[in-house]
């Protein structure tokens, strides 16, 4: 299962790529191509945009209308409508930041790439599999954090 989620949706799309979905993006598109690359790339769309989600409507393209303004509403409707996954597991994961693959790093290797005390603190650190980001993962408090909201995101009535 994969997605297109269009702006306004920064956090949605971090909160997916993290849970291994594979998420694309777009910045500073038009509709037509936004429909054009969900097509292709048998993307599922998420959207607020009333106009985007009829026209994907009519191409057969799946859509996913969000109306509130309030993220554990929407990421539950999400949840709710494709069954997605809300387990953390960073072996799964994507780069929130570029939505390339996670690959595992010896903490050796991180040595001076991530504070000292992160780097005392943790064991195990993933690396981004795009060379131009690169950034280094681990789970630290935004990883609690998040698996806090997604339990409410469950459990949301
Ligand atoms: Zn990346």
């Amino acid at each position: 299962m994969k997605f297109l989620s269009d702006a306004m949706h920064g956090r949605i799309t971090r909160f997916l790529r993290i849970l291994g979905y594979d998420t694309f993006y777009p910045f500073d598109m038009d509709d037509s191509e936004i429909l054009k690359i969900a097509k292709k790339e048998n993307r599922i769309i998420i959207t607020r945009d009333i106009q985007l989600s009829q026209r994907a409507k009519s191409k057969n393209i799946p859509v996913i209308l969000l109306t509130s303004v309030d993220f554990i509403k929407n990421f539950n409707k999400i949840y709710k409508t494709f069954s997605i996954n809300l387990e953390l597991n960073s072996s799964k994961s994507r780069c929130p930041i570029c939505n390339s693959e996670l690959i595992p790093i010896k903490k050796e290797a991180v040595f001076g790439k991530v504070p000292q005390k992160t780097y005392q603190r943790f064991k195990k650190f993933w690396i981004c599999k795009n060379k131009e980001c690169g950034k280094i993962y681990y789970e630290g408090i935004h990883w609690e954090k998040m698996r806090k909201q997604l339990e409410k995101v469950k459990n949301l009535k």
